[in-house]
């Protein structure tokens, strides 16, 4: 069987020299197995090997050392469907297992350079499987040639030359998943990298798992709250959405995201953030941002940086959606952000140039839109017989100069369940978050929101309408009657209300009461500018007045009739007081 080998030394590798005897054994397997090929035996010493010996002819290895042995066993126990009771399987497993010494699959680096190197003799290597060069770095097939194979490097290429060995593994490019990971910082393949030592995994998932099925899918119907009243109002976020934030630099869309993760304390959701393609000290800083809000015990960040090399960018969003499905798959929620797409986009582009691959539209390769969809794809809310689990997404697109139109972002668009469309004009006005009401959605969110905001912010999205149509329309005349301007001032005493620092997070009751008194029309009477603050001073109030309803609110997601006309008269009376004191 092993006649195409060509080799005229055998390596024998043991951490103590064998006996007579022992050489004498391993000279009749040689004559047994290469028949006709006159061998020399070489022994090579190896104290890593903890007992037993490897042989090595040519290409083909022969692995009788115990760390070989326990090896394979290891892979035996992970090849197990993990889904089921994994006890009796793991107890058939060791029974079943008879230590099997068949040569391990080696091939020969061809070319190397710029994070790509193509490679002979791996004729059976699949697409995304693992491959281990001879100095240890790792790598992953991506692309099949006939009689050689593309791969992209995870590390530096520069120990790696023409001529170097490469070995197979069998597994397809994963990552280590499980509880360990919550608190943690870890690159594009699970390797912790926030000096906190090792993480414990319960499972390895491949980065490319298959989207649920239509089956296993039930439709959008619990919130995901934000705690900012500009998107929890008008475009309503749901558990297994998937919502786009777009905009341009510097418009504050990471910090949306990061709204958004620290209004998930104490609601037991998952928060992944994924980072891609950013500078290694501004993920620094969002970590201890999260860590000193105390939000860092439910988050895990994926970091691939910019000086990260483009395949581990690339994967990054992937291995950080695997992270999430485990726990979907426990019946969890998840929120995980992708910031952000763009980048991601053109890591994949830089490697798909570098493996010769046809550019198209902008020079990205034809899958681009693929690369996408699959990824998107899997975030769920999984029907009850598959655990109720979810996983929303909030992927992060940077527009050039507000152009939406270009390839990314239309893309990503057409992918998602609406978008957040974030504007520069705005932001530099003071409107943060900087949200466009007029070309934001949310496609399925409204489905997702409780009655009690359904009900509290009804007429807000006719009313500022309303109030942009009228705002051009009064723009260049002067002497406007009193209806006119008192419309004018409420549409403005609406946006300012819309306006929220970072970090402040509103509470359902408290974003209900807020919509309750404001298109009520109680807050049209205080100015414009002392809006912001009128409205905490009232929230804190009603706390004080009245802790049993907002407590209602919160727990019921309701909004009964006297629940609203106790809002009504409490805000009246703020009001009424709020004025006098300032008199
Ligand atoms: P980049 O394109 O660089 O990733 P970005 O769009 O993610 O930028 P952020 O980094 O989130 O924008 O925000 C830009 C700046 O604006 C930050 O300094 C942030 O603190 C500030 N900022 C964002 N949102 C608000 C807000 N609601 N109130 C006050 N400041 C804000
Ligand atoms: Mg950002």
């Amino acid at each position: 069987m092993n006649s195409m080998n060509n080799a005229s030394t055998a390596l024998l590798y043991s951490a103590q020299e064998p006996t007579a005897a022992q050489r004498k054994r391993f000279a009749d397997f040689l004559a047994r197995t290469y028949p006709g090929q006159a061998l020399t035996l070489e022994w090579k010493e190896d104290a890593s090997l903890a007992g037993g010996f490897r042989l090595e002819v040519g290409p083909d290895i022969y692995d009788w050392s115990l760390q070989g042995r326990m090896q394979q066993l290891r892979q035996r126990i992970e090849a197990l469907d993990n889904s089921d009771n994994v006890l009796p399987l793991m107890r058939q497993a060791i029974e079943d297992w008879a230590p099997s010494t068949k040569p391990e699959e080696m091939g020969t680096v061809l070319t190397v350079g710029d994070e790509i190197a193509t490679i002979a003799g791996l004729e059976d290597a699949v697409y995304g499987e693992v491959l281990v060069f001879s100095n240890g770095i790792k790598g992953m097939v991506q692309e099949l040639r006939p009689g050689q194979l593309c791969c992209v490097l995870f590390g530096d290429s520069s120990g790696i030359e023409a001529g170097d060995q490469v070995r197979r593994t069998g597994k397809i490019a994963g990552v280590p998943v499980g509880e360990g990971f919550l608190g943690r910082v870890v690159d594009a393949l699970g390797s912790p990298i926030d000096g906190a030592g090792p993480i414990q995994a319960d499972a390895y998932y491949p980065v490319e798992r298959p989207a649920p099925g239509i089956i296993d899918r039930q439709p959008v119907n619990q919130p995901m709250e934000t705690g900012l009243l500009a998107i929890d109002a008008l475009f309503p976020i749901g558990r297994g959405q998937r919502e786009l934030i777009i905009g341009d630099r510097q418009t504050g869309k990471t910090a949306v995201a990061l709204d958004t993760i620290l209004n998930q304390k104490g609601k037991n959701v998952v928060c992944i953030y994924v980072a891609i393609g950013q500078k290694a000290s501004s993920v620094a800083l969002l970590a201890e941002n999260l860590r000193r809000r105390g939000a860092m015990d439910y988050c895990i960040i994926v970091n691939a940086s910019a000086s990260d090399s483009a395949s581990l960018q690339y994967i990054a969003p992937y291995a950080g959606t695997s992270i999430g499905e485990y726990f979907m798959h426990q019946g969890r929620d998840v929120l995980i952000v992708y910031d952000d797409l763009s980048k991601h986009a053109i890591a994949y582009r830089a490697l798909s140039l570098l493996l010769e691959r046809s550019p198209g539209r902008e020079a990205y390769p034809g899958d681009v839109f693929y690369l996408h969809s699959r990824l998107l794809e899997r975030s769920a809310h999984l029907s009850d017989e598959k655990g109720g689990g979810s996983m929303t997404a909030l992927p992060i697109i940077e527009t050039q100069a507000g152009d939406v139109s270009a390839y990314i972002p239309t893309n990503v668009i057409s992918i998602t369940d609406g978008q957040l469309f974030l504007e520069s004009s705005l932001f530099f006005s003071g409107q943060r978050p900087a949200v466009n009401v007029g070309l934001s959605v949310s496609r399925v969110g409204g489905d997702a929101q409780t009655k009690a905001m359904k009900k509290a912010a009804g007429a807000m999205r006719l009313d500022l309408a309303q109030y942009r149509e009228m705002e051009v329309f009064t723009q260049f005349s002067s002497d406007l009657d009193d209806a006119t301007k008192r419309q004018l001032t409420y549409g403005q005493g609406l946006m300012r209300l819309l306006r929220q620092k970072q970090y402040s997070p509103l509470s359902q009751h408290e974003q209900v009461i807020t919509l309750v008194a404001a298109l009520n029309h109680v807050l049209q009477d205080i100015p414009v500018e002392q809006i912001s603050g009128a409205q905490r001073q009232m929230l804190d109030w009603f706390a004080e007045q009245d802790a049993a309803l907002c407590q209602r609110i919160d727990s019921t997601g309701l909004l009964t009739e006297d629940d609203r006309q106790q809002i009504l008269s409490l805000a009246r009376t703020f009001v009424a007081q709020y004025q006098k004191k300032g008199q």
